[in-house]
């Protein structure tokens, strides 16, 4: 809810007096009341309101179709993958296999090689997932898929940031995703005294940044934001689809995507962000589950590592 908006209620709702009080919160508004201070800033409270992107209907920056090209992205989640199903034929948890997940030859025999197995003791493997980047195992815990190697080098670095406001890295990365200045519609926002959302987060490079960005989603059907969910997941970003009456964003508010980037240090309501991203929930002071788009384990490894390296 805009700030704006706030004030215009609260003289006719101070009126009210005592009824005001006994909602806790105004009525029709998504601004929780929560406990803890810091995550009470979310991410449509006071200093982040979303501003039509101001593009035209027609509006085409070939991001749309750069989408469609991208081949089925991978989900998290208790999905397993149909074509690692099909090679699993005879994987077996060997007689010292404990309840866990495995690695194929790691107490997994018969498997194939960069393929994560569940085991329940001896017996039967499950595939739990292919492992892209290869198996990892893990000594003490359960084995685990590696993490793709950083994709920094694939993102030359620009020395001009896309937008005033962005974290250099995260610029680089949000070319890399097929990102257009013209999408970027907040970085540092207009912040209140208490700091807000999209508040500076701090200085990279002699550049004020906010780690969070709003992007326009102009011309995009919700398959093709799923897509650039999955690209923005796997450059570093936790990024949600804010889509009216989903997952907790109201239906009088914008469509858009709003990305934390894990990478940069950044004021204690995104980390919270982040630690909701990393629970599969929806980053919003209701903190329910998010039920668009949920990335493999591996992402949210690699963006739980550039997090903490930040933070
Ligand atoms: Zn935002």
């Amino acid at each position: 809810m805009k700030t704006e908006s706030l004030r215009k209620l609260a003289l006719p709702l101070a009126l009210l007096g005592l009824a005001v009080g006994s909602f806790g919160a105004l009525p029709g508004c998504a601004v929780e009341t929560a406990e803890d201070g810091a995550v009470a800033q979310e991410e449509n409270d006071q200093g982040d309101d979303h501003p039509a992107d101001g593009l035209p209907d027609n509006f085409d920056d070939g991001l749309a179709t750069s989408l469609d090209q991208d081949i089925d992205i991978e989900e998290g989640g208790e999905e397993v993958d149909s074509t690692a199903q099909g090679l699993v034929a005879g994987a077996s948890c060997d007689s010292d296999a404990k309840t866990g997940e495995y690695c194929a030859g790691d107490k997994v025999s018969g498997g194939t090689r960069g393929t994560l197995y569940r085991c329940s003791g001896p017996g039967k493997a499950t595939v739990v997932r292919k492992c892209p980047a290869g198996c990892a195992v893990n000594p003490g815990r359960d084995d685990s898929c590696k993490v793709p190697v950083a994709p920094a080098p694939a993102c030359p670095h620009v020395d001009a940031t896309l937008r005033f406001g962005l974290h250099p890295t995260a610029s680089d990365r949000l070319r890399c995703a097929g990102i257009t200045s013209a999408r970027i519609t907040q970085t540092i926002g207009n912040a209140a005294a208490s700091a807000g959302t999209h508040a500076q987060d701090g200085v990279a490079s002699g550049r004020a940044y906010s780690a969070a960005t709003d992007l326009s989603v102009r011309g995009l059907s919700d398959a093709q934001v799923k897509k650039l969910i999955a690209r923005l997941d796997s450059l570093g970003f936790a990024a949600f689809f804010r889509n009216p009456g989903q997952d907790g964003w109201p239906s009088s508010e914008v469509r858009h995507v709003h990305v934390v980037f894990a990478g940069a240090r950044m004021k204690s309501s995104l980390r919270a962000q982040i630690s909701d991203f990393l629970n599969g929930k929806n980053g919003l002071a209701s903190h329910t589950t998010y039920r668009f788009y949920q990335p493999p384990a591996d992402v949210k490894a690699y963006v739980r590592r550039i997090f903490d390296a930040a933070n």
